[in-house]
């Protein structure tokens, strides 16, 4: 299981992109025009609680370079259409500071954010990291690489097996769902990341000897209980310390992928699901169960929208899967229990090595 304070650092970048707010409807409700012209040229426009923006204004929207502070942060740069645009800092209360460039109020072009130590310097898309980019995390670890949709994707060329390695077989199950508001459907997309995913994982593991290969990429469909958002608030409210909360979390979710039925008996399952379906507290980006030692399967969530660091998370999981427990240090090792480290010791290898030989070498 992987907690990780990562998601807080991209729950605040989804929800930064989130606010525009209709100013031609605020200035005649709730806005008041204290100094100049709130219209057209400069003026300063007080708001209730204390909210507040100095600058210019054109057809009653903010519109050129302006300052606003807000609840929860304070926004210095460019405005346009009553939009973010153009260059711009915004300083959050809770610390984050985003530097760069935006388009529609969202972070677009190049920007630098940072947040509970981390830092994205690289290129943005509509509030998405694309394109070229570096996270610096706490421990002074440097990720350089791709990214797609806030997806790694790290430009590694295609990693093969080496000729000693040794081969474990991937099912990738793609849980389906279409009812009510729980859609996902698999795309070329989607197939894509999931490689890419796996890919990933693979160089992070090419020192050990072992070589993650995909031997088939399904649709499965997922067993929506009656008892669904009963379920859904049990797991939202529990925070699985206890391990009878854990062994019932994955009772639940064997049901509802349809475990059973879809596992290849012969390979590590991976099931892709949409995070509505299942969102535990404190692990949504991924779990594998450790219950079996013969039944090895990993949950990672689609489609990276909370976990856009998904590679770290399965080549993590994968290492739950030969056995390891969390060991080490956060932001240097991989299987440290927070953190995205890329550390493999030579000691978590044997035991990888040892549980291989003992539990799964059924999967030759
Ligand atoms: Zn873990």
């Amino acid at each position: 299981m992987k907690k990780i304070s990562v998601i807080i650092f991209f729950v605040l970048l989804i929800n930064i992109n989130n606010f525009s707010p209709s100013f031609a409807e605020t200035i005649y409700n709730n806005a008041k025009c204290v100094k100049g012209n709130c219209m057209n040229g400069e003026g300063v426009l007080n708001f209730p609680n204390g909210k507040k923006y100095t600058g210019s204004f054109k057809k009653g929207l903010f519109n050129g370079t302006g300052s606003l502070l807000w609840d929860n942060y304070k926004y210095n740069g460019e405005y346009k259409n009553g939009k973010r645009d153009g260059y711009g800092k915004m300083i959050y209360s809770s610390g984050a500071i985003y530097e760069g460039y935006y388009k529609d109020s969202k972070h677009h072009g190049e920007g630098f954010f940072s947040q509970s130590g981390i830092i994205y310097k690289g290129t943005y898309e509509y509030g998405n990291f694309h394109g070229e980019g570096t996270l610096t995390f706490p421990s002074g670890v440097v990720e350089k690489g791709q990214f797609v949709k806030s997806k790694f994707i790290r430009k590694v060329e295609k990693i093969a097996p080496r000729s000693n390695s040794i081969i474990l077989p991937v099912q990738i199950n793609i849980v389906q769902v279409n009812k009510g508001n729980l859609i996902s459907i698999t795309t070329n997309e989607t197939i894509e990341n999931v490689k890419a995913d796996i890919n990933y994982a693979n160089y992070l593991w090419k020192d050990t000897g072992f070589y993650f290969k995909i031997i088939d990429i399904k649709n499965t469909d997922a067993v929506i209980p009656k008892d669904f958002q009963k379920k859904m608030k049990w797991i939202k409210k529990t925070n699985f310390k206890k391990s009878n909360e854990s062994d019932k979390l994955n009772k639940y979710t064997r049901k509802l992928f349809n475990h059973k039925k879809y596992r290849n008996k012969k390979a590590i399952n991976i099931y892709y699901y949409l995070p509505d379906l299942l969102q535990p507290k404190g692990f949504k980006c991924g779990w594998a169960s450790m219950k079996s030692k013969k039944d090895r399967w990993v949950v990672l969530p689609l489609p990276y929208v909370d976990c856009p660091l998904g590679s770290w998370g399965l080549a993590h999981e994968f290492g739950h899967v030969l056995g390891i427990h969390h060991v080490g240090k956060e932001g240097k090792d991989l299987m440290a229990e927070t953190g995205w480290g890329k550390n493999i010791p030579i000691s978590e290898v044997s035991t990888a090595l040892k549980f291989y030989e003992k539990n799964l070498n059924h999967l030759k």
